[in-house]
């Protein structure tokens, strides 16, 4: 049986549009079991939002793929929220295809770090394989620091060559290096909005600002303004609930780990509501 949401019938490349035409954006949440996937959802319908549920290649590797993509499917339909299913940093094709394949609405192909010719070549690969399935797809062009990686500012994404990367890709949506990383932030993140603008005017896609944990709200709402229409959350989701735990099982013996998970599904919820209400809210 093929299971579909009726919650998610706009595709999500005119769905990101329709933010962007409307100065909001969708938060996309990255999620690691049932119970982060829990805590997303309850944020979703108490702040009647729309949201894009990720999944990285080590959370399919965890969950196992066919049961991330339809335990996600099944818990949007049940939720009632408009939901898609989205690749976080695929680093290959094959990945891509398997996802696909698997019923996602949206793949990202992560070849920043290759030469730019190359990561042309296999994004526009990507892109020619998607519209087969009518998946949206976003690529990175620029340095955004990985976990483990170096922060320090180095290869923003040049507006000219962005402009030539989407022409020759035919990409939906494009991930920006203008000063945000993964991870938690040990300085205030200081982004590029100028260079943002700049990228926004020269290319007609949806901007994609990776590393949304811990960028203050002003500074959110400035880069939605300026293009930004997907914010990616995911250190801060599982920050919340790892801490949260370790708070819950000090000096406690409970077993029972439907009483454990809930505080921690809730600490999540409030999360990810108030993020909500901060990106999807147009100005
Ligand atoms: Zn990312």
């Amino acid at each position: 049986m093929q299971i579909q949401s009726p919650a998610s019938r706009m595709g999500l490349k005119d769905k990101l549009r329709e933010m962007q035409c409307a100065n909001s954006a969708l938060l996309a949440t990255n999620f690691y079991n049932y119970e982060t996937l829990r805590g997303i959802l309850n944020a979703a319908v108490e702040a009647r939002s729309p949201v894009i549920l990720q999944l990285t290649k080590s959370s399919i590797d965890y969950i196992g793929l066919n049961t991330a993509v339809k335990m996600a499917r099944v818990a949007l339909q049940e939720y009632n929220v408009e939901g898609w299913i989205h690749l976080d940093h695929a680093g290959s094709y094959e990945l891509v295809h398997r996802c696909l394949d698997a019923g996602f609405d949206s793949v990202m192909i992560d070849a920043s770090e290759l030469p730019l010719h190359e990561n042309i070549a296999i994004t526009r690969k990507v892109v020619e394989l998607a519209a087969g399935y009518q998946a949206q797809v976003e690529a990175e062009l620029g340095y955004v620091a990985k976990l483990g990686q170096s922060k320090e500012i180095k290869g923003f994404t040049e507006p000219a060559e962005a402009s030539y990367f989407v022409k020759e890709t035919g990409v939906d949506s494009l991930a920006v290096a203008i000063g945000s990383a993964h991870g938690f932030y040990v300085d205030k993140p200081k982004l590029d909005l100028e260079r943002l603008q700049q990228i926004q005017e020269i290319t007609d896609v949806c901007l994609v600002l990776h590393g949304g944990s811990g960028i203050p709200s002003d500074t959110l709402k400035k880069a939605i303004r300026k293009g930004i229409c997907k914010i990616n959350l995911a250190t801060e989701i599982k920050n919340i609930f790892m801490l949260s735990l370790q708070k819950n099982l000090q000096n406690n013996t409970e077993i029972d780990l439907r009483i454990v998970f809930p505080p921690a599904i809730s600490a999540i919820s409030g999360l990810v509501k108030n993020k909500l209400e901060i990106v999807s809210k147009g100005e």
